[in-house]
């Protein structure tokens, strides 16, 4: 038999969304467990599943705009915002957007990052449903809550497709006062 170096995240799961998390361990360094998404989205029926689901998360919040992080938060935010009828924002890495740009800076294990959006990209009146496809230690997200919250937006509720609750960044969410939903969760890093 051939071992492959990649698992199932839960072969015996009889949830098909979570079943079709493929998990790559030791990616993109050791002692990590990547969850990749790739395989839900190839998937025509896992894939909208994923945008089903995420549509009954963030129905009933009155929100206007879906705002997505770089860059696989784009994959799933554009496919809802279409769904939904609503605008999309990217929220990207720094230095990527051509015009006048607003930021945030964020810890990293090492050093730090940025994410950024335009200058008129959301106002006051917006009521943000922010997307990404994960939520880890919850510092991408709180950075791209708070730099939308800068712009007079109201940030009430994110979407996840995959939490890792034990690296507590869905809780930090939930202590910046957005709810927070996830498709799927898994144990451990
Ligand atoms: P964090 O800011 O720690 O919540 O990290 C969230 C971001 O990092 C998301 O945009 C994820 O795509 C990515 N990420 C972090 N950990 C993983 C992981 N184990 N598998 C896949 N993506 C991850």
């Amino acid at each position: 038999m051939v071992l492959r170096p990649i698992l199932r995240a839960d072969a015996m799961s009889d949830d098909p969304l979570r079943a079709l998390i493929r998990t790559i361990p030791d990616f993109p360094k050791p002692g990590i467990q990547f969850r990749d998404i790739t395989t839900v989205l190839r998937d025509a029926e896992g894939f909208g599943l994923a945008i089903a689901r995420m549509k009954v998360a963030l129905a009933g919040h009155d929100i206007t705009m879906i705002a997505g992080i770089e860059a696989r938060g784009f994959i799933f935010g554009a496919a809802l915002a279409r769904e939904m009828g609503l605008g999309f924002v990217p929220i990207r890495k720094k230095d990527k957007l051509p015009g006048r740009t607003i930021g945030m800076n964020y810890a990293l294990e090492y050093g730090q990052d940025r994410i950024e959006i335009h200058d008129d990209a959301v106002g006051a009146g917006d009521r943000i449903g922010l997307v990404d496809d994960l939520i880890a230690t919850g510092g991408t997200a709180i950075a791209a809550t708070k730099l939308l919250r800068s712009a007079g937006t109201e940030v009430p509720l994110a979407v996840f497709l995959v939490d890792l609750p034990d690296l507590g960044g869905a809780e930090r969410l939930r202590g910046e006062g957005v709810i927070v939903e996830a498709l799927v969760g898994f144990a451990g890093h």
